[in-house]
């Protein structure tokens, strides 16, 4: 099946082709023609998929056919958790969408309102984080009377984020005839209950899950935890890497790590929940760039993180849980990319591992790293001490980095 198969207008197939998509990704292929059939969509899929382009394609189309004017009201809602990942849904709609001249509006927190009122008022599209829109409604900044498609993006997401209440505001706002759609990388009960709730007769449509990807190979890296930061610049000099993401379970931690790796001479940043708009644009534009190449992220930041260029995924710390496992190493291996996930694991990881490998139905290779002194002492700490990372990022690493590196608690303030 390729692009010409949906028969989508030819301003449409422009910005096809002016973002690089050749064959339609499996979720395309399965959700754009019940979408421009007009029908409701249940989507399990998550961000890496191409899930995005599976929505707005279709709608593209649909405002074309319907000759809907490009300048609002807006007729187009989509709700997304994150502010990075409204932004990229908008710039999806402004790159697919360019020769249709339909006006789009990105409306997200934490940056001033006025510049999103203005172009609120003129916007046919528009992609928002519930909370800030609904702020404007509630300040009657925004008619949302017109909309005929609705869209919940990253569902279990927002439900995770505490939007439920908002999503059900703005909603109730919007007119019953439309047509809607959700995608969820989980479908918890909840999002069963939102399903019903909101979508009529949906057709239902899965992308493969990250688990069988069988474009992303893991693997474990064990080691004392007083030696990770020297495991990980090991790995990142013998890894041959476009771009890395590394996860560690604080925002502190991201950040330490981040300025350590800057200050040895890598091209890192980091990427954390308390950092303003304009901080988390900038790591993201040099991210994308190819500026940055290491990024350090927590979780909840890493949402929606799009980037083509990660070929590595490297978790410095294991997440909580295998969903954020999964969430994590669906960074890389996107659209038709392979990537590599790699995981340093402590003693005390052991149970998490094991759950992992039960999730990804089998055993995970074990990895030594050639050349590296896996007996060298902590500095401050033997190695039947606790490891040092547990305490959730009270306290920067304190471990020494490999051989020539020296110690690295000049760099960890
Ligand atoms: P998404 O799951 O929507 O975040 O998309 C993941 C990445 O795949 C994005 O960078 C998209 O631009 C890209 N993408 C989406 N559809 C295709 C396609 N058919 N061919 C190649 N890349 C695609």
């Amino acid at each position: 099946m390729n692009f010409a198969d949906f028969a989508l207008d030819k301003r449409i197939m422009a910005g096809v082709s002016r973002a690089g998509y050749h064959i339609p990704t499996p979720i395309q292929v399965q959700a754009i023609p019940p979408l421009l059939e007009g029908r409701d969509v249940l989507g399990l899929a998550q961000t890496g998929t191409g899930k995005t382009a599976a929505f707005v394609l279709p709608i593209l189309q649909k405002l074309v056919t319907q000759a809907a004017p490009k300048q609002g009201p807006v007729r187009v809602l989509v709700l997304a958790p994150t502010r990075e990942l409204a932004v990229q849904i908008h710039e999806n709609f402004v790159e697919l969408g360019a020769e249709t001249g339909m006006r789009c509006a990105a409306v997200f927190g934490g940056v001033g309102q006025n510049p999103q009122v203005k172009s609120l008022s003129r916007a046919t599209i528009v992609t928002a984080c519930p909370g800030r829109l609904l702020d404007l409604m509630n300040q009657g900044l925004v008619d949302l009377s017109r909309v005929d498609t609705l869209v919940l993006d990253e569902a279990d997401r927002m439900l995770d984020m505490g939007f439920a209440p908002d999503i059900r505001r703005i909603v109730s706002r919007l007119p019953d005839k439309r047509q809607t759609m959700l995608f969820s990388a989980t479908m918890p009960e909840e999002i069963r209950k939102l399903t019903r709730e909101y979508l009529r007769g949906p057709v239902e449509v899965r992308a493969e899950s990250t688990e069988r990807k069988a474009s992303i190979s893991h693997a474990f890296y064990p080691v004392p935890g007083h030696l990770k930061a020297g495991l990980l610049e090991e790995l990142l000099k013998s890894t041959d890497h476009e771009t890395m993401l590394v996860f560690t379970r604080t925002k502190h931690r991201a950040k330490s790590l981040a300025r350590k790796l800057e200050g040895k001479g890598w091209a890192a940043t980091f990427l954390q929940g308390n950092m303003s708009q304009n901080r988390r644009q900038e790591a993201m534009t040099g991210l994308r760039s190819g500026k940055y190449t290491i990024m350090v992220a927590t979780d909840i930041a890493s949402r929606g993180i799009d980037c083509d260029r990660i070929t590595h995924v490297i978790n410095f710390d294991m997440p909580d849980t295998t969903e954020s496992y999964t969430h994590r190493i669906g960074r890389t291996g996107r659209a038709q990319r392979t990537g590599e996930a790699l995981s340093l694991i402590t003693r005390e990881d052991d149970e998490q591992v094991r759950a992992i490998e039960r999730k990804f139905g089998g055993r995970i290779e074990r990895r030594t790293l050639e050349g590296f002194d896996y007996d060298m002492p902590g500095r401050m700490e033997p190695e039947r001490t606790r490891d040092p990372n547990t305490p959730r990022g009270r306290r920067p690493e304190r471990g020494r980095s490999s051989g020539a590196q020296g110690s690295t608690r000049r760099d960890a303030r």
